[in-house]
């Protein structure tokens, strides 16, 4: 049975909350004294008095949004629009992950730089020598996206932010190959302005081109490996410039797992992720759910490859 949290507006990131939503930094004393008899362990302590001693970006501030605090030095309608893809983000992630043991009981932090100069330099100061190739990192020592304004910025927030929101909810339990594809599931959602909601399942082109290809060229891997590739492995290929494979067949599992066959797995993939938050090892709680024997899935997931077809642009 999965632990469930009771939703409500002394939960922040509540889906239910009808009133002011997270309770803001100003609000900590309330926080602190309502779960004052809970134990607090030490990070959280220091999390929370973080923001009275980091400084924000150069000229920058700090944007509240509903769910993040969005320290910036762009421009307030700048601000405006990140804050309004990342709180449709933080919406969708509280939906996929709810009922999970782990809860987000503050706003999460962004940093979003003006140019790339300043999100290098701000992720040097506060978190260490960054990958220089990266377009934005989730600092898990700090647990704080980085990035910069530009083309893809809210792409990457949307990819980014997933992960941040993974480490307070699930922490490691979740699979390197669940954790990336999720998060690029996340990452070619698109804002409906009107109901300030994320459109998730968008099928982009390229990645269908991509994903082909290397089915006819046999650079294709099985979903066997795909699921015993582990975080190491997983980052070496990154450094090596040979990680395509592996984020778009995680993207397009999950992808599987959430739209195929109707909505036929759906339910599936919520208890394989269900088990993963009761601490089932990722390989172990994939085989109880979807069976020992994967050539079935593994057929299924060519078909589904096979018949899908690019929607939502891109
Ligand atoms: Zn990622």
């Amino acid at each position: 049975m999965r632990h469930l949290v009771p939703f409500s507006c002394n939960v922040p990131w509540s889906l239910n909350c009808t009133t002011a939503g997270v309770l803001g930094l100003s609000d900590m004393s309330d926080v602190l004294a309502e779960y004052g008899r809970r134990v607090v362990n030490r990070r959280v302590v220091a999390l929370l008095l973080l923001p009275f001693f980091w400084p924000s970006l150069a000229t920058g501030g700090n944007f509240k949004s509903r769910y993040y605090i969005i320290e910036t030095n762009l421009s307030p309608e700048r601000d405006a629009v990140v804050g309004e893809v990342m709180d449709a983000a933080g919406k969708a992630y509280s939906t996929m992950f709810r009922g999970f043991r782990g809860s987000v009981r503050r706003k999460l932090r962004v940093r979003v730089s003006a140019t790339k100069e300043g999100y290098l330099a701000a992720y040097a100061r506060f978190c260490g020598t960054p990958n220089k190739n990266a377009r934005g990192i989730y600092c898990g020592t700090d647990q704080t996206v980085y990035t910069y304004d530009g083309d893809g910025v809210e792409r990457v927030l949307k990819h980014e932010c997933l992960h941040q929101f993974v480490d307070h909810v699930v922490g490691g339990r979740l699979p390197i190959w669940t954790n990336e594809g999720l998060a690029e599931y996340f990452e070619e959602s698109t804002l409906d302005k009107r109901s300030g909601q994320l459109r998730l399942g968008r099928v982009p082109a390229w990645r269908l081109k991509a994903l082909r290809k290397a089915k006819k060229k046999g650079t294709w891997m099985p979903v066997s490996r795909l699921l015993a590739i582990g975080g190491r492995e997983w980052s070496d290929n990154v450094r090596r410039g040979s990680s395509n494979a592996q984020y778009g067949q995680a993207w397009l599992l999950c992808h599987f797992l959430i739209h195929g066959d109707g909505g036929a797995y759906t339910k599936l993939f919520d208890r394989y992720l269900g088990l993963l938050d009761e601490s089932v090892g990722g390989e172990a709680a994939f085989k109880r759910v979807f069976g020992g024997d994967l050539a079935p899935l593994e057929s299924k997931l060519g078909a589904y490859l096979g018949s899908l077809k690019a929607k939502g642009g891109g």
